[in-house]
C-alpha cells in the first residue's frame, strides 16, 4: 500500500445519511417535511437526524448527515479521499441503501447530463483518471478494467452483454463467482472492459443504463428490485521503483429496501421481495460481523456478499449511504432504513 490517506475510520466502515429534497411536484409540499429535523447541539451538528413518528421521537447519529441542501459536490468532497485510496491499492465499496425514490440512483449516478448534478460514480471516475494521469510523471502506469452487473432474484445479469445473460436455458453455469488466492474475483462469462479514459467508461455506463431500462419494462420495474454493481479494477506498476498496487472500486446502487404490504405480495412479487430482503439482511449481517470482528462472516449467504467478499473486511474500506425520503408518509420506512444503517455503523 502506498500511503494511508484515509480519514480515521471506525473500523473500516463509515455510514453517511442523505436526505433528498421534497420533489417539485410533491402533493404535500412544505408541511410534510416537518417530521424530520436535525439536532443543533454541537455534538451532533452535521451528524444527527431526528424523526417524529406517531408522536415519538427517533434519534440517530452517523459519521455524516447530508440534509436536503447538500449538493452532489458537497457529498463528493467527503468521499474523494476514499475514492483516491483505490488508486493507492485499497479495495473500496460504496453502497447506496434506502427505499425506492429516496435518492440512491441520484447519489450514485446523478443526472450525468447536468454537470452539477453528476453523482459520485462519474465524479469518482473523473478523479481516478485525472489522478492516474498526474502520477505518470512519477513513473506510475495504471491499467483499469470495468464491469457492470445487476443481481436480481439472486441471479447475475451482465449489463454490458444483456442479451446473453437473458437466456434462461444456459443460466445455470453462467456467472460463477470465484476468488483467487490474491483476493481477485472472477465471474465467469462476465464482460470486463479495459478502459483508458472517462469517455470510455461514460459510454459503458450509458450502455449499462440502457440494459437496465430494457429490463424495467419487461420485468416489472426490475431496476429498483435489483442491485447494480459497478466495479473498477485498478492495477498500477511503477516503472522506476517496481512497486505494484492492485485496488478495486465497487460502487453499488442497492435494490429498494421497502417492505411490501404483506397481503399485497404473492407469487413472483413475493419471491422477489423475499430475495431482496434476504440479500439486504445478509449484507447487514456481513458488515455487522466484520465490524464486531467476529470469526465467522456469513459471506456465502447471498450472491452480493459473496461477490464482494474480498472487498469487505480485511483492510478494505466500506462506506454506506443511507438515503431518506423527507415526506412524512415515508417516515416509517425511513426509520427502518436508519435502523439498518445504525446497526452497521
Ligand atoms: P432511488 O434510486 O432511491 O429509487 P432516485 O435517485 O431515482 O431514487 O430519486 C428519486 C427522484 O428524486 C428522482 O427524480 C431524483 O432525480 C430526485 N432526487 C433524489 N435525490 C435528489 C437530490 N438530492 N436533489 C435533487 N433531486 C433528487
Ligand atoms: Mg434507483
Amino acid at each position: 500500500k502506498l500511503h494511508n490517506t484515509i480519514l480515521e475510520l471506525k473500523g473500516n466502515i463509515r455510514v453517511f445519511c442523505r436526505v433528498r429534497p421534497l420533489l417539485p411536484d410533491g402533493e404535500n409540499n412544505g408541511v410534510e417535511g416537518a417530521a424530520l429535523s436535525y439536532p443543533t447541539s454541537t455534538e451532533y451538528l452535521g451528524r444527527g437526524i431526528d424523526l417524529m413518528h406517531n408522536s415519538q421521537k427517533y434519534s440517530f447519529t452517523f459519521d455524516k448527515v447530508f440534509d436536503q441542501d447538500a449538493s452532489q459536490e458537497d457529498v463528493f468532497v467527503e468521499i474523494s479521499q476514499l475514492v483516491q485510496s483505490a488508486l493507492d491499492g485499497y479495495k473500496v465499496c460504496i453502497f447506496a441503501y434506502g427505499q425506492t425514490g429516496s435518492g440512491k440512483t441520484y447519489t450514485m449516478m446523478g443526472k450525468p447530463d447536468f454537470l452539477e448534478q453528476k453523482g459520485l460514480i462519474p465524479r469518482s471516475l473523473e478523479q481516478i483518471f485525472q489522478a492516474s494521469q498526474s502520477l505518470l510523471s512519477q513513473g506510475w502506469r495504471f491499467k483499469m478494467q470495468a464491469s457492470m452487473l445487476e443481481i436480481y432474484n439472486e441471479t447475475i445479469r451482465d449489463l454490458l452483454n444483456p442479451n446473453r445473460s437473458g437466456s434462461q436455458d444456459t443460466g445455470a453455469s453462467k456467472y460463477l463467482i470465484k476468488h483467487d488466492a490474491n483476493g481477485n474475483t472472477h465471474v465467469s462469462d462476465l464482460t470486463v472492459v479495459d478502459v483508458c479514459s472517462i469517455n470510455e467508461v461514460s459510454f459503458l455506463l450509458r450502455q449499462a443504463a440502457q440494459s437496465r431500462s430494457v429490463g424495467k419494462t419487461q420485468m416489472n420495474e426490475q431496476s429498483s428490485r435489483s442491485h447494480f454493481v459497478f466495479t473498477l479494477r485498478i492495477s498500477g506498476v511503477n516503472e522506476s521503483t517496481d512497486q505494484q498496487v492492485q485496488g478495486v472500486l465497487n460502487l453499488i446502487d442497492l435494490a429498494g429496501s421497502e417492505r411490501l404490504a404483506k397481503s399485497g405480495s404473492t407469487g413472483d412479487r413475493l419471491k422477489e421481495t423475499q430475495a431482496i430482503n434476504k440479500s439486504l439482511s445478509c449484507l447487514s449481517d456481513v458488515i455487522f460481523s466484520i465490524a464486531k470482528k467476529e470469526d465467522h462472516v456469513p459471506f456465502r449467504n447471498s450472491k452480493l456478499t459473496y461477490l464482494l467478499q474480498p472487498c469487505l473486511g480485511g483492510d478494505s474500506k466500506t462506506l454506506m449511504f443511507v438515503n431518506i425520503s423527507p415526506e412524512a408518509s415515508s417516515t416509517g420506512e425511513s426509520i427502518c432504513s436508519l435502523r439498518f444503517a445504525a446497526r452497521v455503523n
